[in-house]
C-alpha cells in the first residue's frame, strides 16, 4: 500500500528510504520549535520569539522579483507587532484578519519586523506546543509529513513490540517502545522527548554491542591459513617512491598492523588519527605487505569522490611496483565491469579500490586477504560478516578519522584491537583559528588574499535546516559569494543529485573554481592540499569533532592557512566550546574536551550531522548509554548460555538482524 495518495509525495518518500510505516514512525525529528508563547514584549536582534495575538490587519502580499512577501499586524495584549513572512504563497489563503494564532519568528532590530519561521491557529493545546521537524526534501511540508507519522503511529498500534527483556526495562524504569516514539514525534513537554529517547538510544546500544558481541563469538572460531610472515623493512621499495618521508607515528602504526598481520587469527583492527594525520599512506603500504605475501586486497570508500581520489593516488605509486590497481564503483560501466570481474577472479587485479560495489554479490576474488575500509564510522560493524561469502582469511582495518580516547572506544567497540596516529605531517605549520562575527570584514579580506595568491577556500554553512536560520541557509550564503566572486564558485549540499555533487567536487578538486560552498557533506575526505581558507558560519551549530574534522581539510601542504568561524551570539559557554580549536588542534584533546562540555549521558536532542552509522545515539553524548549496554549485554550472553529463556528474544532478533544486514548489503 502506498503511504499517501500524491505520486509526487510518495517518490519523495521513497528518496528517503521510507517504504512503509515503520520507516516513517522511526524517521525522528531532527530538532523540536517550542511554541510556548514568550513572556518578554520586547526583544534583541535576532531573538527567537513566540507570540500568540490576533491577526489585525490584511495580510498583504507582494512578489518582487520570484520572491513572495507577506505582510500583516498581529495584536498581542495592547502592542502591535509586524510580521513579515518570506515565500509562504499561500499565508493569505489559510489566514485573514480576526484569526487568533501562534507564530514563531525571529526579531529583527533593524526594520523593526518579525521574520515569520512557524504559524498555527489558535492557541496551542500541550501536545502541539512543540513542533517536530524532520529533515525534508524542500518539496515536502514538514506540516504534510506529520500527518503521516500520526497516521503510520495509529495504524501501528499493537504491532511495535520491545526488543529489550523485561527485566532491563524495569531495571532502567523505561517506557513501551510505542510510547517511547509517539512521545518523540508527539512531545508535550520535554521530558516527554528525553524519555523516548531515552528507550531508543539504549535500544540501539544494547542492540549493537550484543552484535558485536555475537559477530566476534564467532569470529574467534576462525583462523587463517599460514601465510608467508612479512616485515615492515621488505616495503622499503614502496617506501622509497614516497615524496615524502613517514612520520614516526605513521611507522609504528604501520608495524602495528603488519604484526598484527602476521598472526593466525584474523585482524579485526581500527585505525585512527585525526583528519590529515595521514592514514591513507599507512592502508597502501598495508595494502602492499598483503601483496607481498600474494594476497589481493581491497579498499573501501564511502563514497565515489572519495574512491577515485584513493584510486588516483594509488595508482601513483603502484604503477611502479608492476601491481595492478583498479576501481570499482556504482557509477563503472557495465563492459567495464565485467572486464574487471573476470580479472579478479582469475587473481589478475591485485588491489581493488571502490565503494560498497566492491561486495555485491557477482564480485569473486581469488584470494582477498587485506579489506581496508575508510571513514568507518559510515558503515556499522558487520564488515566481517560482509565479507564473509569473498574470503574467510581476510584482515580487516578500519580507518576512522574521528578519534575517540581509547577507553570511549572499548566501550563502544569492545574488544576491538586499536592504533592511533597522534601526529600530523605538518605539524610545525598550525592552522590559525579565529572567532569572528558572520559580517567581519575580516572574512572577505582573508578570501581575498588567498585569492590573490591563487589558493582555494571553502566556506561552510549550517545543514539546510527547513524553514528557520534563513540567514545563513546555503541559498542565502551562496548567492551571497556568487555575487561577490562570480564564475569562481562551486556549491554542494545533500540535497543535489550525485552527479551534481560529483560536478561540484569535481570542478572545486581541479581548482576550475577557487571556492567551495557547502553543507557537512564535505565532511567525508576531500584531500585539496591547495585549500588555505575556511570559513564555518554559525559554528555553534556544530559540534566540536565536526569543526576539528572541517578544519582539517586546509593546511594540507604546509601553506599557512586560517580557519574562521563565524559566532554572533555573546553566550559564554558556546564561545568557550568554539576557543578549544582556538587553543588546539590536538583530535583525541579535542574529543575529551568536547565530551566533558556536553556532559555524557545528557539527552537533549538527536545528533545533527551523518557522523555515524547510529541512527539515534551520539558517539560523544552518549557514551554512558553505551557503558551502560555494554555490561547489559555481557550479562544477556551469559543468561543465555545458561539457557535463561528470558533472553532468547533479543538474542534472536539480533542473529536475525545480522544475518539480514549480511544479506541486504551483498
Ligand atoms: P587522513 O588521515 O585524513 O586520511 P590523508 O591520508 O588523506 O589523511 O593524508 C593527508 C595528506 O597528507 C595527503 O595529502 C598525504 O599525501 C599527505 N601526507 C601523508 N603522510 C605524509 C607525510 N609523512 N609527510 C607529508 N605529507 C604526508
Ligand atoms: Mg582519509
Amino acid at each position: 500500500m502506498k503511504l499517501t495518495k500524491s505520486v509526487r509525495l510518495n517518490k519523495l518518500l521513497e528518496e528517503m528510504s521510507i517504504y512503509d510505516a515503520y520507516d516513517v514512525v522511526y524517521y525522528l525529528p531532527y530538532k523540536y520549535l517550542d511554541l510556548t508563547p514568550s513572556e518578554k514584549i520586547n526583544f534583541n536582534d535576532k531573538e527567537k520569539v513566540v507570540l500568540l495575538g490576533t491577526i489585525v490587519s490584511k495580510i498583504d502580499v507582494v512578489k518582487p522579483h520570484k520572491i513572495t512577501i507577506s505582510k500583516f499586524d498581529l495584536l498581542v495584549k495592547d502592542k502591535i507587532y509586524h510580521i513579515t513572512a518570506f515565500n509562504r504563497p499561500y499565508l493569505d489563503k489559510s489566514f485573514a484578519i480576526s484569526d487568533v494564532v501562534t507564530i514563531l519568528g525571529s526579531y529583527n532590530q533593524e526594520y523593526n519586523y518579525i521574520n515569520l519561521i512557524n504559524i498555527k491557529k489558535g492557541s496551542l493545546e500541550n501536545e502541539s506546543k512543540y513542533v517536530s521537524l524532520y529533515h525534508l526534501s524542500k518539496d515536502y511540508p514538514n506540516h504534510l509529513f506529520s500527518g503521516l507519522v500520526k497516521r503510520s503511529l495509529n495504524s501501528l498500534q499493537g504491532k511495535i513490540y520491545d526488543d529489550i527483556p523485561y527485566y532491563l526495562i524495569n531495571h532502567h524504569h523505561l517506557i513501551k517502545k510505542y510510547d517511547a516514539l509517539y512521545k518523540v514525534h508527539f512531545p508535550s513537554s520535554k521530558e516527554d522527548i528525553k524519555e523516548g529517547l531515552k528507550y531508543l538510544k539504549y535500544e540501539e546500544a544494547l542492540k549493537f554491542v550484543l552484535k558485536t558481541l555475537l559477530i566476534k563469538n564467532e569470529n574467534a572460531k576462525l583462523t587463517k591459513y599460514k601465510k608467508e610472515p612479512i616485515d615492515i623493512d621488505i616495503c622499503k621499495d614502496f617506501i622509497n617512491l614516497l615524496p615524502f618521508k613517514l612520520t614516526d607515528e605513521q611507522y609504528k602504526v604501520s608495524k602495528e598492523i603488519i604484526a598484527d598481520m602476521n598472526k593466525n587469527t584474523l585482524m579485526y583492527r581500527l585505525l585512527q588519527g585525526d583528519v590529515g594525520s595521514g592514514k591513507t599512506i599507512v592502508s597502501f603500504l598495508c595494502l602492499y605487505a598483503n601483496n607481498l605475501r600474494g594476497d589481493q586486497g581491497v579498499l573501501m570508500a564511502p563514497t565515489d569522490a572519495l574512491a577515485r581520489q584513493h584510486f588516483e593516488n594509488a595508482n601513483k605509486i603502484f604503477n611502479h611496483l608492476n601491481i595492478r590497481v583498479e576501481l570499482l564503483t556504482g557509477q563503472t560501466n557495465k563492459t567495464k565491469r565485467k572486464a574487471i570481474l573476470d580479472d579478479l577472479k582469475d587473481g589478475l587485479i591485485d588491489i581493488l579500490i571502490g565503494t560498497h560495489a566492491l561486495f555485491s554479490k557477482d564480485v569473486i576474488y581469488s584470494k582477498l586477504g587485506l579489506c581496508v575500509i575508510d571513514e568507518q564510522h559510515r558503515f556499522g560493524v558487520n564488515q566481517r560478516h560482509l565479507l564473509a561469502s569473498k574470503g574467510e582469511d581476510c584482515d580487516i582495518l578500519m580507518m576512522s578519522a574521528t578519534p575517540i580516547p581509547r577507553s570511549l572506544a572499548l566501550s563502544i567497540y569492545g574488544d576491538l584491537d586499536i592504533s592511533s596516529i597522534h601526529q600530523l605531517p605538518f605539524q610545525n605549520k598550525k592552522i590559525i583559528t579565529r572567532i569572528v562575527k558572520s559580517d567581519d570584514k575580516k572574512i572577505f579580506d582573508g578570501i581575498d588574499y588567498m585569492l590573490k595568491n591563487n589558493r582555494q577556500v571553502y566556506v561552510i554553512v549550517p545543514l539546510i535546516d527547513y524553514e528557520s536560520e534563513n540567514d545563513f541557509s546555503i541559498d542565502t550564503i551562496s548567492a551571497k559569494y556568487l555575487l561577490k566572486y562570480p564564475n569562481n564558485v562551486a556549491i554542494l549540499h545533500g540535497k543535489l543529485k550525485n552527479n551534481e555533487k560529483e560536478e561540484a567536487l569535481a570542478k572545486f578538486y581541479n581548482h576550475e573554481v577557487s571556492i567551495l560552498v557547502s553543507t557537512l557533506v564535505v565532511e567525508v575526505g576531500i584531500d585539496v592540499k591547495n585549500a588555505s581558507f575556511m570559513v564555518i558560519y554559525n559554528a555553534s551549530n556544530f559540534g566540536l569533532a565536526s569543526l576539528h574534522q572541517l578544519r582539517g581539510r586546509i593546511g594540507r601542504d604546509g601553506y599557512p592557512s586560517y580557519c574562521f568561524l563565524t559566532y554572533d551570539g555573546d553566550d559564554k559557554d558556546e564561545l568557550n566550546k568554539l576557543n578549544v580549536l582556538v587553543k588546539s588542534f590536538d583530535g583525541f584533546y579535542i574529543a575529551e574536551e568536547d565530551l566533558k562540555m556536553r556532559g555524557p549521558g545528557e539527552l537533549n536532542g538527536l545528533r545533527q550531522s551523518g557522523d555515524t552509522d547510529f541512527k539515534y545515539l551520539n558517539l560523544y553524548n552518549d557514551i554512558k548509554i553505551f557503558q551502560i549496554a555494554r555490561n547489559d549485554a555481557l550479562t544477556i550472553l551469559k543468561k543465555y548460555q545458561e539457557g535463561d529463556k528470558n533472553v532468547s528474544y533479543i538474542i534472536n532478533k539480533c542473529q536475525k538482524e545480522i544475518k539480514y544486514e549480511k544479506f541486504i548489503k551483498s
